[in-house]
């Protein structure tokens, strides 16, 4: 447990994902993210009287791939209910939701801990729910605000945790871990931008070492992990301020102020008596059969972790690397496909993380998108390790492919890229050097042995770093001796 100043701090997230199904939950309107205002909408959506939902099944079966790859147990009978309140973008005046029987309940999810090693957090529940739509308030001065509906009805998964995460980092490492768990099972995207991934952030301060839990505050509106982490820090000095000072946290929701970095009051907690919760109406009772639950889990993809493992031991390279190209389902993707190709792991994995990843950092596309396709870094790879170019030309190369979207081999046909390794070529680009530098050359031959070096970086000068550095060694050994 972290502890500050005599105080420790207990945090819960709730974290709600958009599923990427083609259509929203409860109707057939689709799911895009950047349409014109209110054009993904329908009757049912919008809320208009008479309109009835039908559940959509993929949805589930996203929700059910999620629950069991976090090692949750599936209730075989859940029920939707209906929550209500007002709010302009919730049309309905209420939003279907799961209460007191949710899809899933139980598991864990593991994280990296900040100081090295592994920790674990309970999840409590994760259920289905539908999305509201977006108000939208313009900085322009302007007198109103708009509702955009297209987002409303989209289907969502909350996922809610235990108690059990102690720090502002921890928090952080969940929440890294939880996003790439959805990515690797394909059912979310993890975009905080757009959206996809939002966490409301529960945390309540109490004296080290005391079991009961003190108030908790909610905090919400943070747009990114780091957020969530400055958010929190900010909330336990807060909270612990107060009680150091006599007073007593009042449980309350607040909003983060990301410019200002501080947690503005919103109102005061609601309860859930407030949103008077009953079964919805017009939907049955979810059954999942075991067939059901058989079938998702017979199809559930590898995770993260499992995966991160499995490059270690198939292609033997590092710990670190593995989980660096993990971190990323598509990297990951793209190195196993460099591999089909070339054979040297470690050094394809050298290469994605340094120059592939500066590449793609450059211009901020996504590794899926990278004009560079797998088999084309293998070809190149593979010319830098049979010793046709230097690994030094390789990278410009590379940057060369990059740019233009050519292999490796036309560039190296065209610009002249290949290595020197002709002795008589060599031989006079080595004696010119040799006599622009006679000082250097009789300091050398004097006793100056370091000065080795600086002939061949004056060869590799010449031949804009062409020349095979064996061959010159070898030229260069001979002619200085003599
Ligand atoms: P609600 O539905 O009212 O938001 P829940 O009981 O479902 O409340 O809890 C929401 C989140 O708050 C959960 O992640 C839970 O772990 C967390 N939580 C509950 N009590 C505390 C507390 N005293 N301090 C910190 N987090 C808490
Ligand atoms: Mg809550
Ligand atoms: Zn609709």
């Amino acid at each position: 447990m972290a502890v500050y100043d005599g105080y420790e701090a207990v945090i819960g997230l709730e974290v709600h994902a958009q599923l990427q199904t083609a259509s929203k939950i409860f109707c057939a309107c689709r799911v895009e993210y950047g349409e014109p205002p209110n054009v993904l909408t329908c009757p049912t959506c919008l809320g208009l009287p008479g309109a009835l939902p039908v559940l959509n099944k993929k949805a589930v079966d996203y929700a059910l791939r999620l629950i069991m790859a976090v090692g949750g147990a599936v209730n075989k009978r859940s029920v939707f209910a209906r929550k209500n309140y007002f709010y302009p973008d919730l049309p309905k005046g209420y939003q279907i939701s799961q209460y007191e029987r949710p899809l899933g309940q139980g598991g864990a999810v593991e994280f990296d801990l900040p100081g090295g090693g592994r920790g674990r957090c309970g999840i409590n529940r994760v259920h289905l729910e539908e999305d509201a739509g977006k108000s939208l308030h313009p900085d322009g001065g302007e007198k109103y605000t708009r509702i955009d509906l297209n987002r409303c009805g989209a289907a969502l998964v909350e996922i809610v945790t235990e108690p059990e995460i102690a720090s502002p980092e921890e928090a952080y490492g969940y929440l890294q871990s939880l996003k790439l768990i959805l990515q690797y099972l394909r059912i979310c995207s993890g975009d905080m931008e757009k959206g996809h991934l939002r966490c409301d952030a529960n945390v309540s301060v109490r004296p080290a070492g005391q079991t009961a839990f003190g108030t908790r505050t909610e905090v919400k509106n943070m747009n990114s992990f780091k957020a969530v982490q400055r958010a929190l820090r900010f909330e336990i000095q807060r909270q612990i301020r107060l009680l150091r000072s006599g007073g007593k946290v009042s449980q309350a929701t607040l909003l983060w102020d990301e410019k200002q970095e501080v947690a503005v009051e919103m109102r005061g907690k609601e309860e859930s008596e407030d949103y008077r919760y009953f079964p919805e109406p017009d939907l049955v009772s979810l059954n999942v059969t075991d067939d059901w639950i058989n079938h998702i889990r017979d199809r559930l993809p590898e995770l993260p972790d499992a995966r991160t493992r499995r490059l270690v031991r198939q292609y033997q390279i590092r710990d670190y690397d593995a989980s660096v190209l993990c971190a990323d389902c598509g990297l990951a993707d793209y190195f196993e496909q460099v591999m089909k190709t070339y054979d040297d792991a470690q050094v394809a994995a050298n290469w994605i993380q340094t120059e592939v990843l500066a590449l793609i950092g450059e211009t901020g596309v996504r590794i899926g998108d990278f004009c560079v396709r797998p088999a084309m870094l293998a070809e190149l790879l593979g010319m830098v390790s049979s010793g046709e170019i230097s690994g030094r030309i390789g990278k410009t190369v590379l940057a060369e492919m990059h740019r233009t979207g050519r292999t490796a081999s036309a560039i190296i046909k065209d610009k002249g890229l290949a290595l020197i390794s002709d002795p008589a070529r060599l031989s006079q680009v080595i004696d010119d050097v040799l006599r622009t530098h006679t000082d250097s050359v009789a300091a050398y031959r004097g006793g100056k042995l370091e000065l080795f070096g600086f002939f061949v970086g004056q060869v590799m000068k010449a031949t804009r770093g062409q020349a095979d550095p064996v061959v010159v060694n070898d030229l260069l050994k001979q002619k200085l001796e003599t």
